[in-house]
């Protein structure tokens, strides 16, 4: 078999076993890297953004970003049992912190990893609009949108590259960074696209309401 056709085959079968569902559309999604691999390395990079910025705790803010985070969290987990999907949510391990930067910015890791940075706050200016953020960026992260971008990077470079190189590490770090556009500038993440946008939208809508925020009040 030739090289290039090979390396087809390769992908073709490297995409067909390597699906994740989104239990919000239905729909396969792209999945190279399991959740439960891609979950601790978000976790010590995650960990490892706290150690090097300012974390805020005991304000009336670092408390509401931790209320309404719980709330969703809740609200995430009600939404999917009451749709079949119990269990979903097994390997999320939640956390919450609010950050000190003037970035207007917030968001979730996949494994339910977030951080609100205190430039947002001015900007939501109630408990309700820091929910509807809330809920779009847990729905980023609910509907593998990090991990279908890394999946999608992986497969470039294994096209690019070829497929020892690009799956030696299952954890490299440079694919890593390329999806969430952290490490060299951890904590900033690369723009997703405007269907995954359009999809956490609707999504975080869902949760808002069902955490039982008015999405109304966030405007
Ligand atoms: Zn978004």
């Amino acid at each position: 078999m030739k090289f290039k056709s090979s390396i087809t085959l390769v992908l073709t079968l490297l995409v067909f076993f390597s699906c994740a569902r989104n239990p919000f559309t239905g729909q396969s999604t792209l999945a190279i890297v399991p959740n439960s691999q891609l979950f601790p390395t978000a976790f010590a990079q995650y960990n490892q953004f706290l150690n090097e910025n300012k974390v805020i705790t005991g304000t009336k803010e670092a408390e509401m970003i931790t209320r309404v985070g719980q709330r969703i969290a809740v609200a995430a987990e009600r939404w999917l049992n009451a749709h079949g999907n119990q269990g979903y949510l097994n390997d999320y391990k939640w956390e919450y912190n609010l950050v000190k930067d003037e970035t207007i910015n917030a968001w979730c890791m996949p494994g339910g990893k977030i951080v609100f940075y205190t430039g947002i706050l001015p900007v939501a200016q109630n408990e309700a609009a820091v929910a509807a953020i809330m809920g779009h960026e847990v729905a980023h992260a609910l509907a593998n949108h990090g991990q279908q971008r890394m999946s999608a990077g992986m497969l470039q470079q294994v096209a690019a590259v070829g497929m020892n190189v690009a799956l030696k590490d299952d954890k490299n770090l440079a694919l890593y960074n390329q999806a969430f556009g952290i490490g060299s500038q951890v904590g900033v993440m690369l723009p997703f696209s405007r269907g995954h946008e359009t999809e956490a939208d609707k999504i975080g809508l869902i949760l808002t309401a069902v955490a039982g925020y008015n999405p109304r009040r966030s405007c």
